[in-house]
């Protein structure tokens, strides 16, 4: 028979049980009959969870008197196994299995295989529905799929019918329930508490058994259709390259997505009388099994793939397609993702989100930089996320410690308020520095700026004491529309941002779209040429081709600047030709607005990124042509390493302390030293404590900076005496280590500062 039709007979009949007025211990007695005989097993048992324990609620050719009689804790036995991992099991010899228990009261001693599948219910295992035979043998894949069918079946029975109570449907395992401590990078310190939101939350399944078939197997054709079209879209954005999801990950996608197996396999379960959505899920949960038996690590990152693959399809299915950002937060919220673009982030309400946890993530992909930005720490490449946290669910997050404590105790809920209280206090310790300035012991001045990139982070000047912006991120305005900002809009915003500032000088960056900064109205240009988007045409390369962008761009600029001094600077600067043609479109801009006899700048002064290494090659040729230079180490690294930034696999690989980094900075510096062109580094590096101490013996005298690193750095700066901190340096860098992570670390702590 095949599995569709031996399900349909199942279903038909558990249809009416179903469907009868019996009560719902009288359904359960029916359902173990039903499977029991439709599956010619000596044995069908159902065990349901009541006040955390799995109890036997009905089974035909146990003893009778063992139901409501024996009961097992979650991973006890071979039921508890089931129940703890979700997962199917389908054994010829159960007394073989590790798990395996004897319980006397039930009489099983005859039976030899085993084969059960968990009774899920809002993605928990509820209960156990199990089959027993006396011969030894697995049981084929049509019945184990009967099985399934009918637990999917049961749980809506439970759900209606209250058989399970609230608490105990709502978790289950002790991963579940109970306190549980997730670990992974930290990407921005800070802690955070708040209620766990899914970015893309799961689909409930309401309705299992379908009313009309035909009219299921339209509604899921048509989810196909939708979700191969936004598949083939997502693979003509370079927006899809966020987090490291590459080629690689995208090929799955496709091959999932027009896998005429998987449809194939949801249509049969249709016909054996599901719903859509219910269909889906047990094709599902079917496929994780299959894959759970195959033992292999890259299965289990394809796994992956294909649950957020069958989430999508559900999701559409279900009609509901947005994330939880166009929902809105409504209370404070610790958002769970596999991972996030820049842009997505942004959509989130700043003030109720209070820390965001990835399952990828790397330090350096932008969107790590925007929640930098927005003061909300981060952690990533997150472990264990999905089978541990609930949409709901408390948890204190500790990014600084890389670490999330999910469901915590009172006690340890008030230890976190205390710490954090604490750190409140040190972040107002740091803030009383805003009108210290950054001298070191030995008198010198340090610049200590601030990066900023939408108007909202002008207020952290103020609060930080920062020397200014030493990068504002113009293209995070491109990033939050949905179409190509228009220039009074630029102007607006640049002026809006220039006042905030003051006496202070800001430095524009101008666009940097493309690698991890994709935006929609430019994708489908960038993905059509580029395989490799960092490296691709983004930035000025994209720029200076779509010069109707940077002319509006200069244009904004210029005007917003009127009757002051404006501060401009090109990123991924690779030839100095480059910087030569960027500041001709600013040249002619200005030339026409004094035809226009507009108010001009008072002074532009143009500077340039150092990014690419292949600049630092030509600096004598281009230093004469700038007033500033600001290293970006996040490109630059990325470069020198050929790691890609946003790529997870790679977020601890190399260490910003490698000699290479810090050889090739010093390098720099030196080759500028009497150029009177001042350099600075704005990459993300400069706001760590290590880093920045590292910087500064290399001779760096400029850093910007995340805000909220300002106030540390500065108190850092405080306790240096260069000279000393030079020397060495120099001793470290002649023959290192592959990190200079120790040595700076008990240089540090030697001097106590702090550098953790
Ligand atoms: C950098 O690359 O270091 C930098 C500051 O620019 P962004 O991070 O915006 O690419
Ligand atoms: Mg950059």
């Amino acid at each position: 028979m095949s599995a569709a039709a031996s399900a349909r007979q199942i279903l038909t009949r558990l249809t009416e049980v179903m469907a009868s007025r019996m009560h719902a211990q009288g359904k359960l007695d029916q359902v173990v009959e039903i499977i029991g005989e439709c599956l010619s097993s000596e044995v069908c048992s159902i065990y349901l969870l009541r006040d955390g324990m799995l109890e036997l609620f009905a089974t035909r050719g146990l003893n009778q008197s063992a139901v409501h009689v024996t009961r097992m804790a979650i991973g006890e036995g071979l039921t508890g196994a089931i129940a703890k991992k979700v997962e199917t099991l389908n054994l010829a010899e159960a007394k073989a299995h590790p798990d395996f228990q004897y319980r006397p009261e039930t009489g099983e001693e005859k039976f030899h295989s085993f084969a059960g599948v968990p009774i899920v219910y809002r993605e928990r295992a509820v209960g156990v529905l199990c089959v027993q035979h006396v011969e030894p043998r697995r049981y084929e894949e049509v019945e184990i799929e009967a099985l399934q069918t009918t637990a999917m079946v049961l749980s809506e029975l439970i759900a209606n019918a209250e058989l399970v109570d609230e608490e105990d449907a709502l978790g289950l395992t002790a991963e579940m329930t109970g306190p549980q401590t997730l670990s992974g990078l930290t990407l921005v310190k800070g802690l955070g508490a708040g209620h766990a939101v899914y970015h893309q939350p799961r689909v409930e399944i309401t309705q299992v058994m379908a009313q009309d078939i035909e009219a299921e197997r339209e509604r899921v054709y048509r989810a196909f259709d939708k979700m191969r079209e936004q598949i083939d879209t997502l693979a003509s954005q370079a927006e899809f390259g966020v987090g490291g999801e590459h080629e690689e990950v995208l090929e799955t996608y496709k091959m999932f997505a027009y896998d005429e197996g998987w449809s194939r396999r949801i249509n049969e379960s249709i016909d054996s009388g599901l719903t859509a959505e219910a269909a889906i899920e047990r094709v599902q949960q079917h496929t994780r099994m299959r894959m759970r038996e195959i033992d292999d690590p890259l299965l289990a990152d394809r796994m992956h793939d294909l649950e957020d693959l069958a989430n999508r399809l559900l999701r559409i299915v279900a009609g509901q397609v947005g994330t939880a950002a166009s929902q809105g937060l409504r209370r404070d919220t610790i958002l769970i993702a596999r991972n996030l673009g820049p842009a997505e982030l942004l959509e989130y309400d700043k003030r109720r989100l209070k820390g965001v946890i990835l399952e990828e993530g790397s330090l350096t992909a932008h969107v790590v930089i925007v929640a930098r930005a927005m003061n909300v720490p981060v952690i990533g490449r997150t472990k264990g996320v999905r089978t541990t946290i609930r949409e709901g669910d408390e948890i204190l997050l500790d990014a600084s410690a890389g670490n999330a404590i999910v469901r915590p105790l009172p006690q340890v809920a008030d230890a976190f308020q205390t710490r954090f209280a604490k750190s409140r206090e040190k972040q107002a310790a740091y803030a009383s520095l805003k009108d210290i300035e950054p001298f070191t012991r030995c008198g010198t001045r340090i610049q200590v700026m601030m990066n900023a990139g939408l108007r909202d982070d002008m207020s952290a000047l103020a609060m930080t004491g920062a020397d200014g912006v030493g990068l504002f991120r113009t293209e995070f305005q491109f990033l939050v529309s949905a179409t190509l900002p228009q220039r009074e809009r630029q102007t607006k915003l640049y002026r809006d941002v220039l006042d905030a500032a003051g006496e202070k000088p800001v430095i524009f960056r101008t666009v940097d779209i493309g690698g991890d900064k994709s935006v929609p109205y430019l994708a489908s240009e960038i993905a059509a040429q580029d395989e490799n988007p960092a490296m691709g045409w983004r930035a000025l390369r994209l720029a200076l081709e779509r010069e109707g962008l940077m002319k509006i761009q200069a244009r904004s600029l210029l005007e917003a600047a009127a009757g002051r001094s404006l501060y401009v600077m090109f990123p991924m600067v690779s030839e100095p030709w480059e910087f030569d043609a960027a500041k001709t479109v600013f040249d002619e801009q200005l030339a026409f607005l004094r035809t226009q006899k507009k108010l001009l700048p008072e002074k532009v002064h143009f500077g340039a990124m150092l990014e690419v290494p292949a600049l630092a090659e030509v600096l004598d040729m281009l230093l004469p042509r700038l007033s500033f230079l600001s290293i970006g180490t996040n490109d630059l690294t990325q470069f020198l390493f050929a790691a890609d930034r946003a790529n997870p696999k790679l977020a601890e690989r190399y260490d910003w302390l490698s000699p290479s980094i810090l050889r090739f900075l010093r390098r720099v510096m030196q080759n500028s030293v009497g150029s009177g062109v001042d350099i600075g580094v704005c990459g993300e590096m400069g706001g760590r404590r290590l880093e920045a101490l590292a910087l500064l013996g290399i001779g760096y005298r400029r850093l910007s900076i995340t805000p909220a690193a300002v106030g540390p750095i500065k108190e850092l700066v405080r306790k240096v005496d260069l000279a000393e901190l030079t020397t060495a340096m120099n001793g470290w860098l002649t023959s290192p280590q592959r990190s200079l992570r120790e040595e700076l670390s008990a240089w540090a702590a030697a001097r106590e500062i702090e550098h953790d």
